[in-house]
């Protein structure tokens, strides 16, 4: 499946949940499938989605949210790979990180990345992380209903087509622009639905 395909399920199934979309191809085309409040676009910060999400995930531990979503690409996370062992060190259990793996680096004319060697999702299952995989829309769906619903640290490894989508504009708002609307709308998302 291409990657636009991807996340037109994606944010079809996370209209209620946090996601953090990491830089360039990935994010312009999420945003143009649908550019929503609860995007937060990683411009320029590439391998930061794992991080970012670390960290939510863990300031979200007492709240209702199931989980809270990373959208990262296996070039990006070959970037930090250190984000792995991380959360399962510091036991991140509210991170869903979706690796869109195309196994090269799609923004930069196509050059390949270590993924057509290296096992990230087997990266993951040794540092503590549940993963599931898919390669179609239906496991797509199903392992991310599988993976919302499991406890702890989870993985999905998502096998996509190289190539980006044709004519899709450039993301150009400012970064503080969009960092102020995603933390609105999660301050409000959770004031709004407070742990029980
Ligand atoms: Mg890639």
């Amino acid at each position: 499946m291409k990657r636009i395909e991807a996340l037109q399920v994606l944010n079809e199934l996370t209209a209620e949940l946090p996601v953090v979309v990491t830089c360039a191809a990935t994010s312009r085309e999420l945003a143009s499938v649908e550019n929503r409040d609860n995007h937060f676009y990683v411009l320029d910060s590439m391998g930061l989605v794992g991080s970012i999400t670390t960290g939510l995930a863990l300031a979200a531990k007492d709240s209702d949210l199931p989980k809270v979503i990373g959208l990262e690409g296996d070039g990006s996370l070959l970037m930090n790979p250190n984000v792995l062992p991380t959360g399962g060190f510091l036991g991140a259990d509210k991170l869903l990180l979706v690796l869109l793996d195309n196994q090269v680096y799609g923004s930069t004319a196509g050059l390949p990345t270590y993924s057509s060697h290296i096992d990230l999702g087997a990266m993951a299952e040794a540092t503590g992380w549940t993963v599931g995989r898919a390669e179609d829309e239906v496991h797509l769906r199903t392992e991310f209903d599988r993976l919302l619903a499991t406890t702890g640290l989870t993985l999905l490894h998502l096998s996509i087509e190289a190539g980006n989508a044709a004519d899709v504009p450039k993301l150009l708002v400012d970064p503080v622009v969009l960092a102020h609307r995603f933390q609105s709308w999660l301050t409000a998302r959770i004031a709004d639905n407070p742990a029980s």
